[in-house]
């Protein structure tokens, strides 16, 4: 078996270290035998989403955000095909607040979102920064038991605000989508916001995991991942979740 993972701006949209979550994808992948490729793919490159497996989406400062938006945008149809049929997408940050509506920096500049997801960001005037740990209830039951945590760190002015589509879960430390609303991140089909970066997924297995089966069943059907022995990725998992939660 093979998955084939999209990995759009990574020249720009990596200033956190969210490629840290393709190579967690990688080794996921090919620690139970199955081959992963991965598509580097940038401004003006030829792509049909319907191609590919998996499609990330790092963050990037708003430099980054307004040089990429017209090459997204112009993108937008095929994307929305290979979302409404199930592509599992990972957006992280920008690349969430650029799947919404629009993204207005804090001088007011308006850069549009390619408005598949229903949800806009206006940036703050203090940068929303520190470690979070959010509950969701997306998640299913892991190998090792039942967890409904993700934990990461969080890096933003822009505050995201939701309109008809679902959180990806509920702040339990840190600011969230706005600070406000006590909602992070967003959820519609097989798509996943967040504004949590670590990067994310080295220390929340579970939802590797769950992005690898989404984009095998809907690839080759319905499959179950071999078990993989997480005890060291789940100790940093919890004792993040443990010294957050006592804060
Ligand atoms: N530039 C956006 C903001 O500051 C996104 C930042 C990011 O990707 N961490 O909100």
């Amino acid at each position: 078996m093979r998955l084939k993972i999209c990995h759009l701006y990574p020249d720009l949209m990596d200033l956190y270290g969210d490629r840290g979550n393709i190579i967690s994808l990688v080794q996921r992948c090919r620690w139970r035998g199955i081959e992963a490729e991965v598509g580097l793919i940038s401004l003006d490159q030829q792509l049909d989403f319907r191609d590919w497996d998996i499609l990330f989406l790092g963050g990037g400062s708003d430099r980054e955000q307004g040089l990429l938006y017209e090459d997204l945008c112009r993108r937008r149809e095929n994307l929305l095909s290979a979302i409404e049929d199930g592509l599992p997408v990972l957006g992280i940050c920008g690349g969430l607040q650029l799947l919404g509506k629009y993204y207005q920096t804090s001088m007011g500049d308006r850069i549009p979102g390619v408005d598949i997801l229903d949800l806009w960001t206006v940036a703050g005037s203090k940068r929303m920064i520190g470690n979070m740990c959010i509950e969701a209830d997306f998640l299913p039951d892991g190998s090792h038991g039942k967890q409904n945590t993700l934990v990461g760190f969080e890096n933003h002015s822009g505050q995201t605000f939701l309109g008809k589509v679902e959180p990806l879960g509920r702040v339990v430390k840190g600011f969230g989508n706005n600070g406000k609303d006590g909602m992070e991140g967003v959820h519609y089909k097989n798509v996943f916001g967040t504004y949590l970066h670590g990067p994310l997924l080295p220390k929340n297995p579970h939802f590797a995991d769950l992005l690898l089966s989404l984009a095998l069943e809907r690839r080759w059907g319905k499959r179950e991942l071999k078990v993989l022995d997480d005890n060291l990725e789940l100790a940093a998992h919890t004792y993040m979740v443990n010294r957050l939660k006592q804060q």
